[in-house]
């Protein structure tokens, strides 16, 4: 699989029966989207937004983020590019920004948490994207979204920032999507509601498993522990799409699960709409999706939401399909 898979990086992803899934880039700066199209991205399923915002001295104004939002979009065309508002917090400094010291970054004041508290930090992003995105097909997403509160607030101040240009007579991309990164356990539960507030879902299952399992994502003490294939991950991820499904929205995932090999036929079959990885590991994806069938994929995912272990999980999926080594 692994070698015909770049020569075919530029083709489809439809498996044996007709299913077409979408296969996109996890980006995190301009350069990142020619490396995606290189490698048969069929549009960014994350835009990771921080590089604006780290290692300087001041906060990139709205002009900064509009000019390296455009160059992505441009280069993307008519595809989908979904631009992440910063997920930044209290374990990564921003020299230009006050931020007060906390016990516990990753339960403190990160992502959506901190642009809420910070409208100075959050309107420029919103305006720029808004303004980058005229013409074409730009969606926006909230990372750490743990209530419908904050999805509520944050949609808000996108129409605010609509009108206000509006206002000041700038062209404005209307009607573009708006989601939410499901990756506190959380808005995984309470799927149902969140599908009725926005466009789609895009799982994180970097933070989801870290949260799930109470374990830090970045302690390789815990590195058996913390694996998106525990089946508490899974079960999680097969009701975010069933609950976005029957409320007739589409959900990606972008997590480090969407490119693993063991992991791609699972998601398959719990109905993942949209595969979001980093560039590299496209190719090897696309080609993978090719060589399975959905009803296998989907009793495939029945089985394993049964068990009992991560490693059983793995041992599961290599058993039913070897060629997956
Ligand atoms: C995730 O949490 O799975 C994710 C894609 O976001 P990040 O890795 O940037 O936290
Ligand atoms: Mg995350």
């Amino acid at each position: 699989l692994r070698q015909e898979a770049f020569a075919h990086c530029k083709e489809p992803a439809v498996t044996l029966d007709g299913h077409r899934v979408e296969v996109v880039a996890n980006i995190g700066n301009v350069e990142g989207a020619r490396i995606a199209l290189e490698h048969g991205a069929e549009g960014v399923g994350l835009l990771r937004t921080e590089f604006l915002y780290l290692e300087r001295s001041t906060l990139p104004d709205e002009e900064e983020q509009y000019q390296a939002y455009r160059a992505i979009l441009e280069a993307f065309g008519q595809q989908p590019v979904v631009l992440r508002t910063l997920d930044i917090g209290g374990d990564k400094e921003l020299a230009y920004m006050e931020l007060p010291k906390e016990e516990n970054p990753f339960l403190g004041v990160r992502g959506i948490r901190l642009c809420l508290a910070h409208p100075e930090l959050f309107r420029p992003q919103i305006r720029a994207a808004l303004r980058a995105g005229v013409g074409y097909n730009l969606k926006l997403m909230f990372p750490m979204i743990a209530t419908l509160d904050e999805v509520r607030a944050a949609k808000r101040i996108v129409e605010e920032c609509r009108e206000e240009l509006h206002r000041d007579g700038k062209p404005v991309a209307e009607s573009i999507e708006i989601g939410i990164m499901v990756e506190v356990p959380s808005a995984a539960v309470m799927a149902e509601h969140f599908a009725r507030e926005v466009d789609f879902f895009s799982i994180g299952t970097n933070d989801l498993t870290q949260y799930t399992l109470a374990a830090d994502r970045a302690n390789a003490q815990l590195a058996d522990l913390i694996s998106a294939f525990s089946p508490a991950v899974l079960i999680l991820i097969g009701q975010v799409i069933q609950a976005a499904h029957r409320h007739g929205k589409w959900v990606g995932l972008c997590g480090e699960l969407a490119g693993e090999p063991l992991g791609i036929p699972i998601l398959l079959g719990l109905g993942l709409d949209e595969f979001s990885m980093n560039p590299s590991a496209i190719p090897l994806a696309k080609q993978i999706i090719r060589s399975l069938s959905l009803p296998q994929c989907q009793e495939l995912a029945r089985e394993v939401l049964k068990l009992e272990s991560a490693q059983a999980v793995k041992e599961r999926v290599r058993e039913r399909l070897p060629f997956l080594v």
